[in-house]
């Protein structure tokens, strides 16, 4: 057994049935531009959800960068939170 081993809590995400390890799935869209990350869990697959900080290096479809034309076309703009909702089953 190891003594040393003491990862902090915020880092590693613990199930809270079985106090496994829990991984980030995917995220949700939970209105008003926000977002909730899923997370579920190795073992027994509970999945719990935490809210995406503002900061966070997400969503960056609103960024307006000048694209040059020779990479293609930009962005689709019908592609929003809506539809990845819809295509996400929500
Ligand atoms: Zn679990």
């Amino acid at each position: 057994m190891s003594g040393g081993e003491a990862p902090s809590e915020r880092a590693v995400r613990r199930c809270r049935e079985c106090g496994a390890e829990v991984r980030f799935s995917h995220r949700e869209y939970a209105g008003r531009g926000a977002q909730m990350a899923v997370f579920r869990c190795t073992r027994c697959g509970v999945t719990d959800s935490a809210p995406v900080p503002r900061d966070a290096p997400v969503a960056r479809g609103r960024s307006r960068r000048k694209a040059p034309i020779d990479e293609g076309p930009p962005e689709n703009p019908v592609l929003d939170a809506e539809t990845v909702k819809r295509l996400l089953g929500g």
